[in-house]
């Protein structure tokens, strides 16, 4: 299993786009998601940056319809795997040409492509997350909470789940947030560690 130390080095030496330098992400919702939850989800990325010492201002850009997210329906479904790719190549991220390095939020109430289950998709690579609050699940505050933290946690560099990764010194925490299954809306030590290293590394 991979350890802390050399999933950052990896990192380092391998990302391809500095989404995060302006401490700027632009959150962008469908019309049928309600303020109320947009809120909610901004207020847990807030409380968990603070948690981890890091700094980004969530812009939320009340109905401007994402010209990228539009483009990435089909069947009615988000096809991700081309929403992440389109979003690092989008030109508004793009300082040579008039851009501004920015990550990328959007909250729809499709499902993934390919994908009946999961509700959400986010990628540190790319700078860009995806919640997928379909059958209502919108209204299911705590549970948006709950996926809010998770997703933006892998956003933030963490790929793994809880269960995937150990580190000497921590012991298995069940019900970390960072399972799967959103068991809680608490993070664990270990993977709250795991960012703050992490970030510290960058310097945000
Ligand atoms: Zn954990
Ligand atoms: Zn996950």
């Amino acid at each position: 299993m991979p350890t802390i130390t050399n999933w950052v080095e990896e990192l380092q030496q391998s990302y391809p786009t500095k989404w995060w330098k302006n401490g700027e992400i632009r959150l962008f919702w469908e019309p049928d998601i309600e303020i109320y939850g947009v809120d909610l989800v901004i207020d847990e990325i807030n409380k968990l940056c603070t948690t981890i010492s890091v700094n980004f201002n969530i812009i939320p850009l009340d109905r401007h319809k994402s010209s990228i997210l539009q483009s990435v329906v089909h069947d009615e479904q988000i096809d991700c795997k081309r929403l992440f790719n389109l979003v690092q190549l989008d030109p508004s991220r793009n300082e040579n040409i008039g851009g501004y390095e920015h990550g990328n939020i959007f909250i729809t109430s499709r499902k993934l492509l390919n994908d009946p289950v999961s509700l959400g998709r986010a990628s540190y690579f790319h700078g860009c997350m995806v919640l997928c609050l379909y059958d209502r699940s919108q209204y299911y505050y705590n549970l948006l909470r709950r996926l809010a933290r998770h997703q933006m946690t892998h956003l933030l560099g963490l790929p793994f789940h809880c269960d995937q990764f150990l580190v000497d010194g921590y012991n298995k925490y069940e019900l970390c947030n960072m399972h799967y299954a959103l068991p809680s809306g608490e993070t664990c030590p270990k993977c709250i560690d795991f960012l703050r290293q992490f970030w510290q590394k960058y310097k945000v």
